[in-house]
């Protein structure tokens, strides 16, 4: 009964290679489960599943595919099969923002009107296409893809990654806070969806960690201080501070355990009190 079942499941885990989620597929392997790093990115997924089978002893294999592409997708599957079996989690882990998708100023003041292109006026349509694709578009298809596998074995965990934006936006990153919110009102949906199926469907909503997707905006590159902006992050975070990507996996285990069979369509925060504090 207090087992949280999960040795020798099989997790596939999008943007694997990543800061966040190549620190949850470790979180899961030292749980005993199976782990696919499934990444862009071949060399530094493989990099991932070999640190994670000397440091665990659980085996782990990099697939290079992309979340947008469903051809790729299957072809994975296809590779886990024959390694692994059926696939029981899926971590939607890849995801990220991009500069075309981001304003140069937080607020248009009156006289920005002869100078539009820092403003809501000149962000890129492409970079919206980019931002939603990857954010929503990468959660949708591996889903569509991997779930298949928890059909047929009437189990499955998905386990989507939202963000902080995703319930107000920040300033500057419209597209990103757009897309995180589509991945919420998606994970209500398909738990809904899949709800008699065996299928749950949760997601984690992030507070602020330093990684290469936001390095841009937080850290100065010429001095390495934080820029305004990373330190009112701090501001706005009781606990004073960044998280750490460990502190995202104990929400992780949880959702993912059988101890918590009756939680689907939920988004939980893991912010440092962010989304609890009004700033005074
Ligand atoms: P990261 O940039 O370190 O990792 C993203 C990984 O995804 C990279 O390894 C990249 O190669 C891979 N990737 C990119 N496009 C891909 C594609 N089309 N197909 C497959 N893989 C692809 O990012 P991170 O900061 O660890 O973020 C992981 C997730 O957490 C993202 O969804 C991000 O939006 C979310 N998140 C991040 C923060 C933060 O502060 N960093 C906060 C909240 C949520």
């Amino acid at each position: 009964m207090n087992d949280l079942n999960l040795r020798d499941k099989v997790a596939v885990i999008t943007g694997g290679a990543g800061v966040i989620c190549s620190t949850m597929a470790k979180s899961l392997a030292a749980q005993g489960v199976k782990t696919v790093i499934l990444d862009l990115n071949p060399e530094a997924a493989a990099a991932v599943a070999d640190e994670i089978k000397k440091a665990f002893g659980t085996d782990s294999i990099g697939v290079s595919a992309s979340v947008l592409d469903k051809a790729s997708l299957e072809l994975a599957r296809e590779k886990i099969h024959d390694k692994f079996g059926l696939i029981d989690i899926l971590v939607n882990g890849a995801g990220g923002n991009s500069p075309a998708a981001t304003t140069k100023v937080e607020k248009m003041d009156g006289d920005d009107s002869e100078n539009l292109e820092g403003t809501f006026f000149g962000l890129q349509i492409e970079g919206f296409d980019r931002v939603f694709d990857l954010n929503f578009k990468g959660t949708l298809i591996p889903s569509m893809v991997f779930a298949t596998d928890m059909v047929k074995k009437k189990a499955g965990v998905i386990i989507n990654i939202s963000s902080m934006n995703s319930y107000r936006p920040l300033t500057k990153i419209a597209a990103y806070s757009a897309a995180k919110a589509a991945v919420n009102n998606f994970t209500q949906w398909l738990a809904v969806h899949f709800s008699k199926t065996g299928i749950r469907v949760n997601a984690i909503a992030p507070g602020f960690l330093l990684t290469n997707q936001n390095r841009f905006l937080l850290i100065d590159e010429k001095t390495g201080d934080l820029t305004p902006r990373g330190r009112k992050i701090i501001n706005g975070t009781p606990m004073e501070r960044y998280c750490m990507p460990e502190e995202l996996t104990g929400t992780l285990i949880y959702l993912v355990s059988d101890l918590s069979k009756f939680v689907t369509g939920i988004v939980i925060p893991v912010d440092g009190g962010f989304s609890a504090y009004s700033g005074v």
